[in-house]
């Protein structure tokens, strides 16, 4: 008999954009089986290296309404004046297969989800390692341009006063090590008992 029947988890990772979420987030699908990412739909502009379908589902305002009103996200939020939101189809069904699901939301959304889903849910925060750090990677971003980087500078502090409510925080000083972090913080999550489905059988098993 198997004795790995499992029910997934949500793995929420928020961070100030220009953290280094994206490729920690790519290096740990990369690196782990059984996990995820889930593709957001948004309304704003695609970038040059940005793939429709891979990076997100880009839609206009309608096609997200109707997406909404339809009642097909699991949380939904506005960000840099632009909408964003997880489909629940990315996620549900995969976690009741025992997949976990990478989800890269902002504070709003993990607010929602948490509230959704609440005992599937395992909340991690990235800080950048200095405030002169996030200022490079986000002003080396080339398609955006002067104004819209101090806004998002701005969003990046707003984001940052949000980190208590994680369970985990990672200080992302180097990408190998946050992700081994984050990859410890995925394995134990793994083990804990609720989310073992057939417990009782192996210890039946055992008697
Ligand atoms: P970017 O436009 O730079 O890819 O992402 C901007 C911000 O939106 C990031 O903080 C990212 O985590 C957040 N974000 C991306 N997808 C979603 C989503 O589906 N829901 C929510 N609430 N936030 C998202």
């Amino acid at each position: 008999m198997s004795n790995n029947i499992r029910r997934g988890f949500v793995l929420v990772i928020s961070s100030p954009s220009g953290a280094g979420k994206t490729t920690i987030c790519k290096k740990i699908i990369e690196e782990v089986d059984g996990i995820d990412l889930s593709v957001s739909v948004t309304t704003r502009q695609k970038r040059k290296d940005e793939i429709n379908g891979k990076d997100y589902f880009f839609r206009s305002e309608k096609e997200f309404k109707i997406l909404e009103k339809n009642e097909e996200f699991l949380e939904s939020a506005n960000v840099f004046g632009f909408s964003y939101g997880t489909l629940k189809e990315e996620v549900v069904s995969k976690i009741e297969k025992g997949i976990d699901i990478i989800v890269d939301i902002d504070w709003q959304g993990t607010r929602q989800i948490q509230k959704n889903l609440s005992n599937d849910i395992v909340k991690v925060f990235i800080l950048p390692p200095s405030i002169k750090e996030l200022e490079n990677r986000l002003g080396k971003r080339a398609s955006e341009d002067k104004k819209n980087f101090l806004k998002r500078m701005s969003e990046a502090r707003k984001e940052i006063s949000h980190y208590t409510e994680y369970d985990f925080v990672i200080i992302n000083n180097e990408i190998e090590k946050s992700v081994s972090q984050i990859k410890s913080i995925l394995f134990s999550e793994r083990l804990r008992r609720f989310r073992q489905l057939n417990l009782n059988k192996v210890v039946d098993n055992l008697k």
